[in-house]
């Protein structure tokens, strides 16, 4: 008997497959200028979800023109119409949550128990920067002598926002949201491999009232529609989450144009739990923090580095528990772990278990695919590693999968030692009873993100965001509208200062 997640994705499939998908340039679906479309594949079981239409360089030049003209009065709107908008198209994103949950699920691989979550988020996002409208053009007044000077925010004008394939639809509304509450329109270019939900999400913003050209999507690879959208002189900033090659090749693309950036880029972020620390809590977060989204998330913890006096029964209860992960169809609620994104990531994630046996790490649990009815999908079997050294490759790059890699330490300088040793910086997770101690590892450790006894627990308006290859800026509350809007300085006289008289 089909599940109802089932037979809402059986639903979705049928309009999805005869219609595929295409660009939505000034509030209407349109194809490619070049007519091609490419495959979308379902994770799940190979099968084909739709055809994608293929974007590229004149589809992102529409777009661009679109974007420009509806910016001139979208940036004028006022800030109460705005913020209702931004309402509607929250209330829209719960109304049809279930179908984004299940179509992001059957798209991506990532278990149902967290795209419902997800979609959730995906309205707060849009409920959290609408209340914020009304400040986003607030400045500072810093009076002189002679001076009055202040400033306001102004929108900085059309952007273009890149978006990767893991959790794209939450991704996507943290980018957009704030973007439209400062007053700028996007032009979104979504992961080909996960392009489902980021249609949903435009059309609902304009059944929402979103007024045409404010907000379009143009579908394709990274190399075509991407790098144009990079390049294009109307596109004033890109903000960009994926891969950090990605966000070196987008800095390249954009120098001609001075595009001003944000990255939001990899991490292979440690997590260390000292012998003081509540260990069960420590547990069920080290565990959480790797192996859930499929491990496909940039703030989770791949570095276990635990501490020499808990080491041996810390790494047991692990064990027994990752063994225990329930690995299988993303729609079913019992899943835990769904397949990864894509065969070529799941090539990729499963080599690294190769890698790290060669290497000389000891594999403690999963490292092939499962048998039976999951092998048509692009599943893993969760991966534990002990021994891993910051040498090893495994130590220190990223795998982004349920892949864990623990170390071992004795003093507090070795754990920083050890958590500093890669190139990234996005997040760090430190579990200590000892107060003062946790503030010396949040002040050493390399992250642009700390949480002591914690996992991830994102609290909207605190800054996101890394240090080193892990990223550049922040997003949030008030650093969200430092990036989307341009700090414009006004300086008045009162009249009484000297001007230096010249050719008298
Ligand atoms: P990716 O860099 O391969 O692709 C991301 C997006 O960039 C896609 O839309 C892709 O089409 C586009 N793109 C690729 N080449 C481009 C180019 N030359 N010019 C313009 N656009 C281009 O990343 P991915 O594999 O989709 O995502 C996984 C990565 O994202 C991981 O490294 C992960 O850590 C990172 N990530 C980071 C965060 C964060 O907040 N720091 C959040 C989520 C994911």
């Amino acid at each position: 008997m089909l599940s109802n997640n089932e037979k809402v994705l059986n639903k979705h499939l049928k309009k999805l497959k005869s219609k595929g998908i295409k660009n939505f340039i000034n509030g209407k679906e349109v194809e490619s200028s070049s007519k091609k479309s490419f495959e979308n594949n379902s994770p799940v079981d190979g099968k084909l979800i739709c055809k994608v239409t293929s974007g590229n360089e004149k589809d992102i030049s529409k777009a661009a023109k679109s974007s420009k003209k509806a910016f001139e009065n979208w940036r004028k709107v006022d800030h109460k119409e705005r913020r209702n908008i931004l309402y509607k198209i929250a209330d829209e994103i719960v109304k049809h949550s279930e179908e984004i949950a299940v179509l992001e699920s059957y798209d991506t691989g990532q278990p149902i128990r967290f795209t419902k979550k997800s979609a959730i988020r995906g309205a707060a996002n849009f409920k959290y920067f609408a209340d914020k409208t009304i400040d986003a053009a607030n400045g500072l007044s810093t009076p002189d002598t002679h001076h009055v000077n202040f400033s306001m925010r102004q929108a900085i004008g059309p952007v273009g926002i890149i978006t990767p394939w893991n959790v794209p639809f939450m991704l996507s509304t943290w980018k957009i949201a704030p973007a439209l509450a400062s007053g700028c329109t996007v032009i979104h270019k979504p992961a080909e491999f996960s392009p489902v939900t980021a249609d949903l999400l435009v059309k609902i913003a304009h059944d929402a009232g979103l007024p045409e050209g404010v907000w379009n999507t143009v579908h394709g690879f990274g190399e075509s529609a991407g790098k144009s959208l990079t390049e294009h002189p109307d596109v004033k900033a890109i903000a960009f989450v994926g891969e950090t090659s990605t966000g070196s090749h987008i800095m390249r693309q954009g120098a001609e144009t001075l595009k001003r950036v944000h990255f939001e880029l990899g991490g292979k972020n440690p997590v260390i739990v000292f012998d003081d620390a509540d260990i069960n809590r420590a547990l069920d977060a080290v565990i959480f923090m790797k192996y859930s989204l499929n491990g496909e998330r940039c703030t989770s913890s791949s570095r276990l580095i635990l501490h020499e006096k808990i080491y041996d029964k810390f790494v047991k209860q692990l064990s027994a528990r990752v063994a225990k992960l329930k690995v299988g169809n993303p729609l079913d609620p019992k899943t835990e772990i769904g397949p990864m994104i894509h065969p070529s990531h799941q090539e990729k994630v499963l080599s690294y278990a190769k890698i790290a046996q060669d290497e000389g790490a000891k594999i403690l649990n999963g490292g092939g695919s499962p048998r039976g009815k999951l092998s048509k999908g692009c599943y893993v079997n969760p991966v534990l590693l002990e021994g891993v050294t910051t040498k090893m490759r495994i130590g220190h790059e990223e795998v982004f999968g349920p892949f864990l890699s623990i170390m071992k330490f004795k003093t507090e300088a070795q754990a920083i030692r050890i958590a500093n040793s890669v190139r990234y910086g996005l997040t760090a997770y430190i579990w200590t009873k000892d107060s003062e101690r946790s503030h010396r590892m949040a002040r050493d450790v390399e992250a642009g993100m700390v949480w002591i006894n914690s996992q991830n627990v994102r609290h909207l308006p605190a800054p996101f965001g890394g240090v080193k290859y892990s990223g550049i800026g922040r997003d949030g509350g008030e650093y969200s509208f430092d990036f989307y809007m341009e700090t414009k300085n006004i300086c008045v006289a009162y009249g009484t200062h000297d001007i230096p008289k010249m050719g008298v």
